[in-house]
């Protein structure tokens, strides 16, 4: 089937979809089917779950199967919106999953196309260079200057130069030469590939039972919500026998059976009011809904940790070319050595790729055409043979055979190529101060030079071996993007350092570094400085230093550990092969959808869709609001169940009788199906506060729940607490019949000040008329709050209040009701305002 044809031509459309058909997708590890049953099972087992089915059980056993019914209609509803948010978070992760799924070059129907891993089928002709992680085994039909990593499948460091099919293969290597293996990847050169295996079918997919999936890690966060959960579920235990004791003692007339189901009820009641159940769920939500609203603005999330860690960089490394500039070359000065321009345009031209894709060349070529030397006739002769460009050679040439004449033109860096060239001393300095000139611009100084050997024999092996010419230097302008500058200051503002690096010359970065503002640009490290420091010193220099230059790829890591060692929260940009171990290392690797390769993107934890230096801004500023909205959200459910649990605490020990009680189970559950919706609705959408870029980026090792939100949570459930309770009370005090109503009043009253409170706390400083007014427009939130009214409407007034065991409210009730809940938790705005007041003196 490997003739020459098919490789050229590849598989048609119809062929190729016809072994889909029979080889299905070309995945690696199967995917496993989410299991629903589990995830039913794994709300089954929560601890509020068990508290609400024991009521259940018990109102069943009591004889009173109406309030055991409605205990059920309440689970099911719980289990409803559990199972609809872990849906709709799993539906959110996949297809933000889906935009980065790899995609592959193949021929088909004879042209080149991008198509989808998945969608690679035994026969297809795939092309591969560098930085490509190979998606499934084939043999090796074309290829130049392969070099494979293979450590993924072999576990052997050392890349293996591959070669091409050989008709007899005689080596009885298990891992064929000429064969390239899914999982592994390219770190140079270029080849095609007959694909022969696909998926589970390959090598890879072989141990790929045992690799499968990395398993899920918890975040710092989850983490600490799980011990505070934890935490709470152990209290809960302790109240719920202490009420239950308190209550067992308060009706000695009763039988036993009455008195023990009552005081279980109690607690239950009180361990449900406990169990802030809602923070694991707050933090999944938070986040996910985080990553897809970062994806709608060109930022792919790659795992949900770091949208909480982004809101915590305090350094961000970028790089120059691309990303801090618009990577749009042109050539904007020529110097020609002896005033020969056209050579120099001309050697230009030839040191260039046949098929540019680097900017730089595209620039380039664009000069020669304009220069009257167009590519086709630029490239009329034969490429006898080209020395690569490597980051530590930094330059690069090609060899050309034409009109009997061999022509080797190279270009590269000035300090690579100028010691090549026979330059007396005199000639050099002024050479060097030429590109001192031109670099001080902010331009990209290229040398060009060349020699034109007699025969063939002449050419050197390696491009440091020759003896060139100058031909003359080339200053490429490469301008920096427009909001730059802004952005810059911006991060400044926010505590975040912005940190320099490039390949190119100091000179030339530090005229960029000036250009877009950035203070100390004249303080610079190159690579060979980096090169001669040890870390220690390195850690010292870059608390002032944030221009590196002339730096290779490998040499990132180290600048990130010296970040990292002074207790920095590293962001980093990156593109090439090498650039992915510093991507791994950072706290938020980087990778650019457009200019990055497979290797980059699948060490990064971000993908930038536009390159855009803006764009990372951005996500800063949404990781710091989503880790806000977290801290509001765990606030306010903090804050809202103090008077459910408060209520349910100092009834009995008040000798209230079991049956009146402002909270009996069912209540306490009725107020957990507004909480929880309440809060990821209402408090996720909120928008970033407005001096979020104004203040020092968040210490990562500070508690979410931190003294100063227990304080204030404590007091604001305390306010509501003494409102609700006061209410039901006062009301009951005229006669024990009343519970019903007592009991009104006060739900009445937690309801509505649950509705004020998620609008105060939308801000820590914004009073709440500027909040609502910043999401009046938002459908969604005006949508829970008739929720929220029309439900009390339908508990009070509807032939329901009977069986939840409340009373319909007079208007005056009614009004006297939402007065309480407004000053209860309005207070809260005068703080605000102290605050505000006190911000301003200290100024
Ligand atoms: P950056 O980090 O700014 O993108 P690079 O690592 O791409 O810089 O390039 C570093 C240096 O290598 C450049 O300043 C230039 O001197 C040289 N260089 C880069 N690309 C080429 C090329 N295609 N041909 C010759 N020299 C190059
Ligand atoms: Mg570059």
């Amino acid at each position: 089937m490997k003739n020459e044809y098919t490789i050229s031509m590849g598989l048609t459309t119809v062929e190729a979809r016809k072994r889909h058909d029979r080889f299905g997708p070309n995945e690696l590890v199967p995917r496993k089917k989410e299991n629903f049953l589990s995830k039913i099972l794994h709300v089954l087992s929560e601890p509020m779950f068990l508290l609400l089915m024991a009521a259940a059980v018990i109102y069943f056993v009591l004889g009173k199967p109406r309030d055991g019914l409605i205990m059920l209609v309440f689970v099911v509803g719980i289990i409803g919106i559990e199972v609809v948010q872990e849906w709709k978070t799993d539906k959110t992760l996949n297809s933000l999953k889906q935009l980065f799924t790899p995609h592959v070059r193949v021929i088909r129907d004879g042209k080149e196309t991008s198509i989808l891993a998945l969608e690679l089928v035994p026969g297809d002709v795939m092309l591969i260079q560098e930085g490509v992680k190979i998606p499934a085994d084939g043999i090796v039909i074309r290829q130049n200057d392969l070099c494979v990593d293979e450590s993924s499948l072999t576990g052997e460091a050392q890349g293996v130069w591959k070669t091409e099919e050989e008709e007899t293969t005689l080596s009885d290597d298990y891992w064929r030469k000429d064969y390239c293996y899914a999982g592994t990847l390219v770190t140079q050169g270029m080849a095609a590939v007959l694909i022969d295996k696909i998926g589970a079918a390959t090598e890879y997919g072989k141990i790929g039972a045992m690799v499968a999936e990395a398993p899920k890690k918890t975040t710092p966060l989850q983490k600490q919500t799980r011990s505070l959960v934890r935490t709470c579920v152990i209290i809960a235990a302790a109240l719920f026998v202490l009420v239950g004791i308190v209550t067992w003692r308060n009706i000695p007339g009763h039988t036993f059976s009455d008195r023990l189901t009552e005081s279980i009820l109690s607690g239950i009641a009180l361990a449900m009011a406990t169990i802030p159940e809602e923070f694991p769920v707050i933090l999944t939500v938070f986040l996910s809904m985080g990553a897809w609203r970062l994806a709608k603005k060109k930022s792919l999330v790659r795992h949900l940790p770091s949208v909480e860690t982004l809101g915590a960089v305090s350094v961000l490394c970028v790089d120059k070319t691309g990303t801090i500039t618009m990577n749009q070359m042109v050539v904007q000065e020529v110097w020609a050595a002896h005033h020969d321009k056209s050579s120099l345009v001309h050697m230009m031209g030839l040191a260039c790729e046949t098929d540019a894709y680097d900017p730089m060349e595209k620039a380039m070529l664009s000069y020669c055409e304009k220069e009257g030397i167009p590519e086709t006739h630029l490239f009329k002769g034969e490429l006898l043979n080209e020395y690569t460009f490597t980051n530590e050679l930094k330059m690069m040439g090609h060899i050309w055979y034409h009109d009997n004449e061999i022509i080797i033109a190279a270009k590269g860096s000035p300090e690579s190529i100028l010691p090549l060239c026979n330059l007396s001393s005199p000639e050099f300095l002024q050479a060097e101060s030429r590109v001192q000139e031109m670099s001080a611009q902010g331009l990209r100084v290229i040398a060009i030079a060349s020699a034109k050997p007699k025969d063939k024999s002449g050419i050197p092996d390696v491009i440091t071996e020759c003896e060139l010419t100058l031909n003359g230097f080339v200053g490429l302008a490469d301008p920096p993007r427009k909001s730059v500058k802004k952005d810059i200051e911006s991060c400044a503002g926010a505590g975040i350092r912005t940190v320099m690096i490039t390949g190119d010359n100091g000179i030339t970065a530090a005229a960029i570094a000036k250009q877009i503002g950035m203070q100390s640009y004249d303080s610079i490290i190159t690579g060979n400085m980096l090169e001669n420091m040890d870390d220690a010193e390195l850690r010292e220099k870059v608390k002032t230093v944030s221009i590196f230059s002339r730096v290779l790829p490998e040499h990132k890591t180290r600048i990130v550990k010296a970040f990292k060692d002074n207790g920095e929260i590293v962001a980093m940009t990156g593109d090439g092969v090498n650039d992915a171990s510093a991507l791994k290392y950072a706290d938020i690797g980087i990778s650019m959808g457009g200019r990055g390769c497979e290797a980059a993107r699948e060490a990064a934890d971000l993908i930038l869709m536009d390159d855009n230096f803006s764009t990372i801004v951005d996500t800063i500023k949404d990781g710091r609001r989503i880790f806000d909205n977290i801290r509001k959200a765990v606030g306010y459910v903090f804050a809202i169940h103090i008077p459910i649990a408060a209520a349910s605490l100092l009834a009995p020990f008040l000798g209230i009788a079991p049956g009146c009680l402002l909270l009996l189970p069912l209540h306490v559950v009725l107020l957990e199906l507004i909480i929880d919706p309440t809060c990821s609705i209402v408090l996720e959408r909120q928008p970033p506060e407005s001096d979020i870029m104004r203040r020092k980026p968040r210490n990562p090792k500070k508690k979410l729940l931190d003294a100063g939100l227990i304080l204030k949570s404590i007091l604001q459930g305390g306010a509501i607490f003494a409102a609700s309770f006061g209410a039901y009370y006062t009301t009951l005090a005229g006669s024990p019949n009343h519970a019903p109503a007592g009991r009104s009043m006060g739900l009445a009253v937690i309801m509505l000040a649950n509705l004020f409170l998620v609008q105060v706390n939308s801000s820590d400083h914004d009073y709440i008329f500027t909040t609502i007014k910043k999401i009046a427009k938002d459908h969604v939130m005006w949508a829970v709050n008739i929720f929220t009214l029309l439900g009390l409407i339908i508990i009070l007034y509807s032939p329901l209040n009977e069986i939840l065991k409340l009373a319909p409210l007079s208007a005056h009730q009614i009004l006297t009701a939402f007065m309480l809940s407004a000053a209860s938790v309005l207070w809260y705005e005068a703080v605000k305002l102290v605050w505000k007041v006190k911000i301003r003196m200290e100024k």
